[in-house]
This record gives C-alpha cells, sequence and structure tokens, in this order.
C-alpha cells in the first residue's frame, strides 16, 4: 500500500502532548526530513540555504533527495532506525514518485502504534484519584513493587500516612520532605474550603 507522509513539522511548532507520539509515518518522515537537510546545507554556502528541502518533491522524498541517496546515507546508523523492533526502510519499496509499503507490515505498524499510545495513556494516570497527568513521566515515582504514577495531591496524603512512600535517595528525600508534600497538601485543603465558601455564600 502506499505511504502518505506526513508534511514537515518543526520540532518547536509541535503541541507538547504531541511530541514524541507513536507515530511510524511520522518517523519515517523524520529520517528523510533530516537527510534532505543535510543533502541540501552539504551542496551549498550558508547564505544559500532555505527552506525547500521541507517539501516533498518528484521523488517522494523532501527536497533533493531520492531514495538511493537516502538508503546509502542511512546504511551505517540502520540499526537504530527500528520501528517495533523491526527495520520499515528494508521494506519500503519506492516507484513513480510514491512510497509503497506491504499492507501486512503497515498495519503491524499501525498496531503498534496503538500499543505504544495505549501505555503511554494508562502510565498517565494517576493510581490515587484516577486524575490523567502530563504525557512524559512528571508523574511518575519509583516505589518498592516497580513504577507508580501519583499526582502531587495524591503523592503527598501516600507520603503523611507514612507507608507506600517513594524511594528516593536521602539527600533529595530530605529536602522533599522539608519543602514538599505536607504544604502541598495544605495549599490544597485551603483552595478546597475557599471554594466552598464561594459556592455557600451564592
Ligand atoms: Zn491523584
Amino acid at each position: 500500500m502506499e505511504v502518505q507522509l506526513p508534511a514537515y513539522r518543526d520540532h518547536g511548532e509541535q503541541e507538547p502532548e504531541d511530541r514524541g507520539r507513536a507515530d511510524w509515518r511520522q518517523r519515517i518522515a523524520s529520517w528523510m526530513f533530516w537527510q534532505a537537510r543535510d543533502k541540501h546545507q552539504e551542496g551549498r554556502p550558508y547564505e544559500e540555504w532555505d527552506g525547500s528541502w521541507k517539501r516533498i518533491g518528484a521523488s517522494g522524498l523532501p527536497g533533493e533527495l531520492t531514495w538511493d541517496e537516502f538508503v546509502a546515507a542511512r546504511s551505517g546508523i540502520r540499526r537504530r532506525e527500528n520501528i517495533a523492533n523491526t527495520r520499515p526502510l528494508e521494506l519500503i519499496t519506492v516507484s513513480g514518485g510514491s512510497l509503497f509499503l506491504p499492507r501486512a507490515y503497515a498495519a503491524l505498524l499501525d498496531c503498534w502504534e496503538q500499543v505504544e499510545e495505549g501505555l503511554v495513556a494508562r502510565a498517565r494516570i494517576c493510581k490515587g484519584c484516577a486524575a490523567q497527568g502530563p504525557r512524559w513521566g512528571g508523574w511518575r515515582t519509583q516505589r518498592p513493587l516497580g513504577y507508580a504514577t501519583l499526582c502531587p495531591p495524591c503523592s503527598g496524603a501516600a507520603f503523611q500516612r507514612g507507608r507506600d512512600r517513594p524511594i528516593v535517595d536521602g539527600s533529595s528525600g530530605a529536602a522533599a520532605r522539608r519543602a514538599g508534600a505536607r504544604p502541598a497538601t495544605s495549599g490544597m485543603n485551603d483552595v478546597t474550603e475557599t471554594q466552598r465558601r464561594i459556592l455557600l455564600d451564592k
């Protein structure tokens, strides 16, 4: 089946939620954009650099990059270029300015996206109150039985109960005890109390 590459997007333009999202088309495209930019910049003086490498060219690849150049340039680092422990570059064929992948392989990559995103979605849910945390590890803490996700209020509450506490090294643990859990929790209670009064006043 034909593979439609997503358009170029600068890292800075992406929503934080979208960065690093499991997206095999985006990943393959990003390898090509890197290579197309390399070719563009190596071939001309700095003053002539422009954004033409961001556009998909007649070859079906970005800029002036051709498939053979792309494969040759990436062959040395092919080990890293895997998705779901497979090597998509070895399975892509190019014909008439279009990229093709075996349908079953594309289905496998679609499945990988779903599994990856499912894992990320589960890992960001607070185990205490089911609130959704930031995408990348903000609420993850190391605990006796592995990693767990706890939002700051639940983490503070667990800390106060004096059990199920996170394992932290001595110095940062002491700092966390001085500065962290207790004030954060009482702060939350203050907010709740204030909100309750406002509601009662109305
Ligand atoms: Zn929570």
